[in-house]
């Protein structure tokens, strides 16, 4: 096991990332911007080293610094959590070329499922099923309108690095297909220096439903359900529940067998998940992340899992020690992401939190760094919290999250909470039915 690892990332996934290693013996490191000098990450760290200026590409995302860190503090592996590195194959390539370990994927299955076009294309090739679309990038615009028509409209073009729901254009007919193609391109472009774009059927009524794997380093690959991300604004997730009100143990079984198999074929290792778009009974796969997500805790609750101990163990070259037949799902778990936004406008609120007094009890799990006191800094990323709770059926989850949402008390900035209120209260999500289309009308019902 290692002595000390350390944690390449700021906000609550460091401070997760952090409790895990302390419940293993592990000592660990925080690095930090000079704007995070008071974060709670830093404080409870056993050794904090400061990486540079708030700007994320001078610190978070400086490669270098964060390998130096490491080297002068001797810590012998890397946690990257999410965002910032955690999907950068290069960044895993440097962490291993100094003797470290990275707690993630090889950089090769990195890279694959970081490019779309390659992942579709992998995961083609090992028996999942896709979204119909084109084969690969689009060379031109007429390329484009001959899958197009093929498909039927509407279509999405989509980037190829695409990630955060930017590249992403949505044709409704032919006439509009050359402008999404430009305006694809461009951000894609801007966003990611390439401008590489393919083409996907644009479905009307999905639910956005994902799989959790983990897979050892000896053969052992196993899935931990699924969790349903369909409640969405601009394509980023706000509240995510597990397991999904969709689908049947039955289905879920078989949707998990796929892609264990397919992972198992592709010598994965560690934490993954394989997102799809589910409609009319069909699974078509969209994209891989090669990292913890931010919603893994309602899997963590619904399996009595701790996903981030298994990284860690898997990484130290540890089997699972279980297969697929010992995970069991109990109950039903709910989270709210928590941002620092205003709930109808969704503009980013920085500045000092007066008063934080979290909700508490049975089946409550607060995953948060912010404190009494603390200022959220403008520079990066505006969620604040999650508040997940678990209980023996969905609405008594609901009961539950809206008792922990009436007891949330944050003061000083501008939050969510109130949007999760009354999506909680809303007869249509409490019913389970609703695709990823369904909060973009409700956000906009209440304006
Ligand atoms: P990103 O990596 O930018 O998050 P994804 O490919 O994961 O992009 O898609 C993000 C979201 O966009 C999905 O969860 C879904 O809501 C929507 N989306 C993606 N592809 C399609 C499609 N073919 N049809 C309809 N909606 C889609």
């Amino acid at each position: 096991m290692f002595n000390k690892i350390l944690i390449a990332n700021r906000g609550e996934i460091s401070l997760r990332v952090l409790r895990a290693c302390r419940e293993l013996g592990i000592r660990t490191v925080a690095v930090h911007s000079t704007a995070d000098a008071d974060a709670m990450h830093v404080r409870l760290a056993d050794e904090s080293v400061c990486i540079g200026p708030p700007a994320s590409r001078d610190s978070y995302l400086n490669v270098p610094a964060i390998l130096t860190a490491a080297m002068i503090t001797g810590a012998d592996a890397i946690h990257p959590g999410y965002g910032f590195l955690s999907e950068n194959a290069s960044f895993a390539e440097a962490v291993e070329a100094h003797g470290l370990t990275f707690i993630g994927p090889s950089p090769e299955h990195i890279r694959m499922m970081g490019d779309k076009i390659t992942a579709k294309t992998a995961m083609a090739s090992l028996g999942v099923p896709l979204v119909p679309g084109s084969d690969g990038a689009l060379a031109d615009i007429d390329a484009a309108r001959v899958v197009a028509e093929r498909v039927g409209y509407p279509v999405l073009i989509k980037a190829a690095a695409g990630g955060g729901g930017r590249g992403m254009k949505v044709a409704q007919t032919a006439d509009e297909l050359e402008e999404a193609w430009r305006v694809a391109r461009t951000e894609a472009k801007a966003a990611f220096g390439n401008d590489e774009v393919y083409l996907e059927k644009y479905l009307d009524k999905p639910r956005h439903i994902e799989l959790q794997i983990l897979a050892d380093t000896h053969g052992g690959v196993v899935h931990f359900g699924e969790r349903d991300c369909s409640l969405q604004r601009r394509h980023q997730k706000l509240l995510e529940e597990a397991g999904s009100p969709a689908l049947t143990p039955a289905q879920r079984e078989e949707i998990g067998e796929i892609a264990t198999a397919a992972l198992r074929k592709l010598g994965y290792r560690n934490a993954g998940t394989l997102e799809f778009l589910y409609q009319d009974g069909q699974f078509c796969f969209i994209e891989m992340n090669t990292r913890l997500q931010v919603e893994h805790p309602v899997t963590e609750m619904v399996c009595d899992v701790d996903l981030v101990r298994e990284q860690i163990r898997i990484a130290a070259g540890q089997a699972l020690g279980y297969g697929q037949s010992d995970i069991r799902f109990e109950g039903h778990a709910i989270e709210c992401r928590i941002n620092a936004e205003d709930p109808e406008t969704f503009m980013p609120t920085p500045g000092q939190i007066s008063v934080f007094h979290p909700p508490g009890g049975l089946g409550v799990r607060i995953d948060s760094a912010i404190y009494t006191g603390y200022r959220v800094p403008p520079y990066y990323d505006s969620m604040i919290a999650k508040l997940i709770v678990h209980a023996p059926t969905r609405e008594a989850a609901i009961a539950r999250m809206q008792r922990a949402l009436d007891e949330f008390v944050i003061e000083g900035v501008k939050t969510v909470i109130p949007l999760h209120r009354k999506i909680l209260a809303d007869a249509q999500f409490r019913s389970g039915d609703y695709t990823i289309h369904w909060l973009e009308k409700f956000v906009a019902e209440q304006n």
